[in-house]
């Protein structure tokens, strides 16, 4: 049998990206049962990891098993019962996910929106809230589809004053800033792992708080074969199985009931991620990626590539560039893949084929990597015939940038 061949890559895109090494080696270790002491332990301290990268102390924080779409989804169909009012504010594709798995939900969706680019006022939001009244406000805060990043600090108290319960979908900025879960007052929060935290997709690290709790637990069922006798049939119980977030604290608390099979090196990967990420240091990490954000957007400029969208709201993780006129967006990403092994992104919907995504997240974020991608994407650029790029401005720029803030 051939032996599977990966050829090296940088990937530049908004998730999935290059992992640390150390998090791959972790991954190889050794299977444990999932109620092996040893396992429950590590499933202890990874809560542990999970509070302490949310800033929060929340005691609900733990991982799903599947990508960040089962994170959110997870939210969504224990909070969200048929009939339930949903204001979902829309900036991006992402948005529209929300939309889709309130209404999948039988939730009863209201959505605000903006023009591709642009993010709401805080207060456009509240202005919702009050004339609504919903149940649940489901919002991103960073729409990587746009590159935007929404303003979500006074969200969370506004929600709580109100008796709103407040979602957030910070699956790619997580472990890119900070986001302080209990000082923003958020009830319940996605994280991502493919994105900043820079592991392997498959698991997703969520928190919510004892609030969002009481509420889910309203609609509790335990499944028919481990259920005990005290407990009776609701009528409205929450509809999925797999993704029910009360039947998961049971697992993931020392009742230790017996839901789905954890995923051992899954929980390698993540446990090894969030100590990396957190000795880094939460506020040190954030540093890395708008610095070197920084730097190669300056250098794209000095090419003469337009960026996309207001930078006052713009996300670090992520650069939103215009397609220079005359360039195939596939042929091109395919041509820098295909020849130089680097990797970036398309986007979706209107702006499918006039922006590019290139992504600044996790392990690969650092000085020769941006170095490398910018010459190549430059001299690539220029030999599909861009006219008016100026090569030597781009790489000169951003090695200046890095001599002088060093
Ligand atoms: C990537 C992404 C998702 C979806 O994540 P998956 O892991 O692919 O399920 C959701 N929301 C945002 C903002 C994202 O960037």
């Amino acid at each position: 049998m051939d032996a599977l061949k990966i050829n090296k890559r940088l990937i530049m895109t908004p998730g999935p990206v290059s992992v640390d090494p150390r998090v791959s080696q972790a991954m190889s270790n050794s299977i444990l049962g999932q109620f092996d002491y040893e396992f429950v332990d590590i499933m202890n301290q990874t809560m542990a990891l999970i509070r302490q990268s949310f800033l929060t102390q929340n005691k609900w924080s733990f991982p799903i098993d599947g990508t960040s779409r089962a994170g959110l989804e997870a939210v969504i169909a224990s909070i969200v019962k048929p009939g339930d009012d949903v204001l979902v504010p829309i900036i991006g594709r992402f948005g529209y996910l929300f939309t889709e798995l309130v209404t999948r939900a039988g939730g009863i969706v209201h959505n605000i929106k903006k023009p591709m680019g642009e993010v709401f006022d805080q207060d456009e939001i509240i202005e919702a809230l009050d004339r609504i009244n919903p149940k649940v406000l489901a919002i991103v805060h960073g729409e990587t589809s746009t590159g935007r990043l929404q303003p979500i600090d006074k969200i969370g108290h506004a929600c709580k004053t109100r008796g709103i319960f407040s979602v957030v979908d910070a699956v790619a900025t997580y472990q890119g800033m900070v986001i302080p879960v209990d000082d923003w007052e958020l009830d319940a929060v996605i994280g991502g792992a493919q994105k900043c935290l820079s592991i392997p997709s498959g698991i997703t690290p969520i928190t919510f708080n004892d609030r969002f709790s009481e509420e889910i637990n309203r609609r509790k069922r335990v499944e028919l074969g481990i259920r005990s006798n005290e407990i009776t049939e609701q009528d409205d119980f929450i509809r999925s199985n797999y993704l029910d977030l009360t039947q998961l604290q049971d697992y993931w608390s020392p009742k230790r009931l017996n839901h789905h099979t954890e995923s051992t090196t899954s929980i390698y990967a993540l446990y090894t991620g969030l100590k990396l990420a957190l000795a880094e240091g939460i506020e040190n990490r954030a540093h890395r990626h708008s610095y070197h954000q920084e730097g190669l957007k300056l250098a794209l400029k000095a090419l003469g590539l337009e960026i996309f969208g207001d930078e006052s709201n713009e996300m670090k993780m992520v650069i939103c560039v215009k397609i220079p006129q005359g360039v195939d967006d596939n042929a091109f990403r395919l041509g820098l893949l295909k020849n130089y092994g680097i990797e970036i992104a398309g986007s979706f919907g209107e702006l499918q084929g006039k922006i590019w995504r290139i992504g600044i997240m996790g392990y690969a974020i650092e000085k020769q990597n941006i170095l490398t991608f910018l010459s190549a994407f430059s001299i690539y650029l220029a030999y599909q015939g861009v006219d008016n790029l100026n090569l030597e401005q781009a790489v000169s720029t951003l090695l200046k940038y890095y001599e002088t803030s060093e």
